[in-house]
């Protein structure tokens, strides 16, 4: 099954596609973690995106496009995968339906976590991450472990600054998405606001 979990910066999408991908043991393929591992590695394209990811701008479509064909093409991604903050953009929408396509596979869903800005902002000020494990953490909602507090650390673009940029992003770029898939039959929307179980619930009831 390919999925998609769709919307703004910090609606929770990660969280939700780590446990999904967990259940149906199927990869979750976050382009943002991925970047985050080569920007971590030092690598020439790790500093490409750098230069985008710190000033939350999207990085280009061609840099993305090739990144999402080697992951997709992997071993584990053979039933399927979950994906999250990936398609952002038109081209590569169409880009994903393409390597799909390739693989003799197509689009099951498309989950669209509709969250509004008040409840994103207390979210993305609160998230920490574990970067040795990718786990993803909020202060008061899913607070770290007592011997992870000193390890956990926020995300260099979670500030203000950023937020707003990332935000701009988003609705410019990424939310005319939803037109897309909703007239492809594909758009599943869920209230993306409640505890990570009850999101959970409604996720999995418009998966079917
Ligand atoms: P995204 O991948 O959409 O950017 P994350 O999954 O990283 O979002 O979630 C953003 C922050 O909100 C994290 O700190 C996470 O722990 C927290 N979070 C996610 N889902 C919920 C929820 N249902 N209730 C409260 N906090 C949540
Ligand atoms: P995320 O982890 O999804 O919040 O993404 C963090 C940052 O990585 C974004 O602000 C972008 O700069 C970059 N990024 C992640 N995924 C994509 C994508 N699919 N297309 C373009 N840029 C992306």
């Amino acid at each position: 099954m390919d999925l998609v979990l769709f919307g703004p910066p910090g609606a929770g999408k990660g969280t939700q596609a780590r446990t999904l991908a967990e259940e149906r043991g199927i990869p979750q393929i976050s382009t943002g973690d991925i970047m985050r591992a080569e920007r971590r590695s030092g690598s020439e394209l790790g500093k490409k995106f750098d230069e985008y990811m710190k000033a939350g701008r999207l990085v280009p479509d061609e840099l993305v496009g090739e990144l999402v064909e080697k992951r997709l093409t992997a071993e584990d991604a053979a039933n399927g995968a979950i994906f999250d903050g990936f398609p952002r953009t038109l081209p590569q929408a169409e880009m994903l339906d393409r390597v799909l396509s390739g693989l003799g596979r197509k689009l099951h869903s498309v989950v669209a976590l509709d969250v509004p800005l008040d409840v994103i902002i207390d979210r993305i000020t609160g998230r920490r991450v574990d970067e040795s494990t990718g786990q993803v953490y909020h202060v008061s909602y899913y607070p770290p472990p007592p011997e992870l507090t000193d390890k956990v650390v926020q995300r260099k673009d979670d500030n203000e600054e950023t937020v707003r940029t990332r935000d701009q992003e988003y609705r410019s770029k990424t939310e005319p998405l939803l037109s897309y898939y909703s007239e492809r039959s594909l758009l599943r929307t869920v209230d993306g606001v409640g505890s990570l179980e009850e999101v959970m619930n409604r996720v999995r009831e418009a998966i079917g």
